[in-house]
């Protein structure tokens, strides 16, 4: 096959290119593994109203610590856990791991306790009543649904328009809120908005990263304003700096989340942090 594309393509089939499948393929095959043997755990990270400055929830983040490789970013595997189908199996891992911390939490005392939201793939979405399993996943821990949010990013709602719609009205029913996440990256239609159950946006961080250039401010202030207007809940993400705090304070954002704040940290550690309350 590689002959009929002509010449050039005889890289394709570089040493490094035949290296780079196997290693997909061998870390495939480690991710099936890690997720039966408890080598994927869970940080989180606060979302911080921008009044009040206290912790209002905090997004739920996977991790995978590779006994040999060490920590792989999910920015890696989760697109390989998208390719070989895992990644559903991965996010009712990371629900079921959420919902037995809130347990704990709960039980310990309920004061210390804030909603939090676990990040859904597209993959999810084509499973035949995902919403209702993943439902049943919080009826069976006796979750309260306002204690989850799920994060969907805009694409993907696109890409499924006819199931979202149902679904997330089933879950509005439900009382388990959702959140656009990377909001304004994905090439979509506002029209959505008003179709859909959605209670948060979450400003993609390369708008708050680029706050410098005037473009990126009037995208975040329309974006802010859309919100409000619609009544969701606006949040920035990837807030770095205090430059990147005061913009968004300015602009009357919602809540701020970034690692100024904090990054995301383990649940002892954020147990301390929500403790103290405000960051
Ligand atoms: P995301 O859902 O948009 O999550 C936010 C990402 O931004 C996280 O990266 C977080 O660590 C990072 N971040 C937070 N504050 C800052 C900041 O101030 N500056 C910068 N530069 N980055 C910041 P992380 O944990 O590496 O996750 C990357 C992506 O992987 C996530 O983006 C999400 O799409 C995906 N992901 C993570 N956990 C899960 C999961 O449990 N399930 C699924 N399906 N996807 C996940
Ligand atoms: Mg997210
Ligand atoms: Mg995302
Ligand atoms: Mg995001």
């Amino acid at each position: 096959m590689a002959k009929d594309l002509g010449n050039n393509s005889y890289q394709i089939y570089t040493p490094t290119m035949k290296g780079e499948h196997e290693n997909e393929f061998k870390l495939e095959s480690d991710l099936r593994r890690a997720l039966i043997q408890n080598e994927l755990f869970v940080e989180f990270q606060p979302r911080v109203d921008v009044i009040t400055n206290e912790i209002v929830s905090a997004e739920a983040l996977v991790r995978w610590e590779h006994p040999e490789g060490g920590r792989i970013p999910p920015g890696l595997f989760i697109p390989l856990a998208e390719q070989s189908g895992l990644v559903s199996d991965i996010g009712e891992w990371v629900l079921n791991h959420v919902c037995e911390q809130l347990k704990t939490w709960i039980k310990d005392g309920s004061h210390l306790v804030v909603p939090i939201s676990v990040n859904l793939s597209a993959q999810t979405f084509m499973r035949r009543n995902w919403e209702r399993t993943l439902c049943s996943l919080l009826d069976q821990n006796q979750i309260p649904p306002h204690l989850i949010e799920f994060e969907i990013t805009e694409s993907t709602i696109i890409k499924n328009e006819e199931i979202m719609s149902e679904a997330l009205a089933y879950l509005h029913e439900k009382g388990i809120k959702v959140a656009l996440d990377d909001f304004g990256t994905g090439f979509s239609s506002l029209s959505y908005l008003k179709k859909f159950e959605i209670d948060t946006l979450k400003i993609d961080k390369s708008f708050i990263q680029g706050i410098q250039n005037k473009k990126d401010i009037a995208i975040i202030r329309c974006i802010i304003q859309l919100a409000k207007e619609l009544n969701i809940r606006v949040v920035g993400e990837g807030i770095e700096t205090e430059e990147h705090l005061t913009m968004l304070k300015e602009l009357e954002c919602d809540e701020i989340q970034g690692f100024y704040l904090s990054k995301p940290v383990k649940h002892e550690q954020f147990r301390e942090l929500l403790r103290k309350r405000v960051l």
